[in-house]
């Protein structure tokens, strides 16, 4: 039997809750994680016709990007589109859950979908995150080293970028007595011991931290395992805002216009002129004109996102082609990756895309 906790679970080992701005409301909004998952429907937003759609598509789980509830509800009595998606959800039964600003910044994410979808090739994250790091010093006698190190590997610590299982080691020399009530793996109770060991460096994500300390002293022979946790001002460069990469070939502005419109269906584009060929882009799904200076500060030439207000085109002074594509269009691509990535894991469960158009704005 798959719960619901499963299918939540496994989304945020992708992208772990505690990567959620603080304005956020990333998590199961409705519903209880231990109900079987009968059938999921992945929107890119969550409101009434997309509950009616759950209905009728017997899912009793709606995997949204954006939370349906972002401020506290006071009142619950449908005087609003808010208040009646959550009413109707909870009266037949279904959970709402939302993987938001967690899944914008996250190096296989929101912007990865949308950077595929325009075939940028050699793509990194625009605005890394500092201080989501931690430094794990620890000791390990020498023969159990390799043992210990492999076991906090697969918790999540040693990743660098492309590299995996880096850490650092240095041999000396741990000194210790053991009391009367120790159980000591070396040494005699209230003998001072002297043993060979490694003192090893290693880093990690800090939503990792739980994971990663469960591992150390499972693996760890000791009954009681030394070791220092240190946070890290460092920027982490597969954590963070917005995604920059270059395209296969550079093309003219107007062509540049005419190729984002056919790869990503859009009726319409604003945006601000210059006077280069583009072929360092960078973008963001959603409402990403804060990102505006970094773009320009990394060198792209065209930056994609949504939301700009009149004044801040201007701050593009011609440096970098503001493409403002319309928010819904920038992220609806974000459902087709919620799916893959359920129907990837939980083959045997029904996972559909929604098919409802949930755009608030209109063309005309
Ligand atoms: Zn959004």
């Amino acid at each position: 039997m798959v719960k619901i906790k499963d299918i939540t679970n496994y989304l945020e080992s992708i992208a772990p809750r505690s990567l959620q701005e603080s304005y956020d409301n990333a998590g199961l909004i409705t519903g209880n994680g231990n109900e079987e998952v009968k059938g999921i429907l992945c929107t890119l937003d969550c409101i009434e016709s997309i509950v009616d759609e759950a209905i009728q598509k017997k899912c009793n789980l709606i995997v949204a990007h954006h939370p349906i509830v972002f401020r506290g509800l006071k009142q619950l009595n449908g005087k609003n589109y808010v208040e009646r998606t959550v009413i109707k959800a909870i009266k037949n039964d279904i959970a709402i859950y939302a993987i938001h600003t967690n899944l914008d910044n996250v190096m296989n994410g929101v912007n990865a979908k949308f950077a595929s979808l325009i075939g940028l090739q050699d793509i990194k994250i625009l605005a890394p995150k500092a201080n989501t790091l931690l430094k794990l010093e620890t000791f390990i006698p020498v023969e159990q080293t390799e043992e210990v190190l492999d076991a906090i590997h697969s918790a999540g610590a040693g990743n660098i970028g492309n590299y995996s299982e880096c850490s650092f080691r240095i041999l000396g020399t741990g000194s210790f007595k053991p009391n009367e009530d120790a159980n000591p793996l070396v040494g005699t109770k209230n003998q001072k011991e002297l043993v060979q060991e490694n003192k090893v460096e290693i880093i990690f994500p800090e939503y990792a931290k739980g994971n990663v300390l469960g591992a150390l002293n499972q693996a760890h022979p000791y009954d009681e395992v030394a070791y220092y946790l240190t946070k890290l001002e460092n920027k982490n460069n597969q954590i963070g805002s917005g995604m920059i990469g270059t395209l296969k070939d550079a093309l003219e502005p107007e062509a540049f216009l005419k190729y984002l419109k056919e790869k990503l269906k859009l009726d319409l584009i604003k945006f601000t002129p210059v006077q280069k060929e583009i072929k360092c882009v960078a973008l963001c799904g959603g409402s990403g004109s804060f990102l505006l200076k970094a773009a320009i500060a990394q060198g792209a030439d065209a930056y994609i996102s949504a939301d700009f207000k009149y004044h801040e085109y201007f701050d593009a002074e011609q440096k970098v082609m503001i493409a403002d594509i319309g928010h819904y269009e920038s992220e609806v691509a974000t459902k087709e990756l919620l799916d893959a990535f359920i129907s990837e894991k939980f083959p045997n469960i029904a996972s559909y895309l929604s098919e409802v158009d949930t755009n608030p704005v209109q063309y005309f």
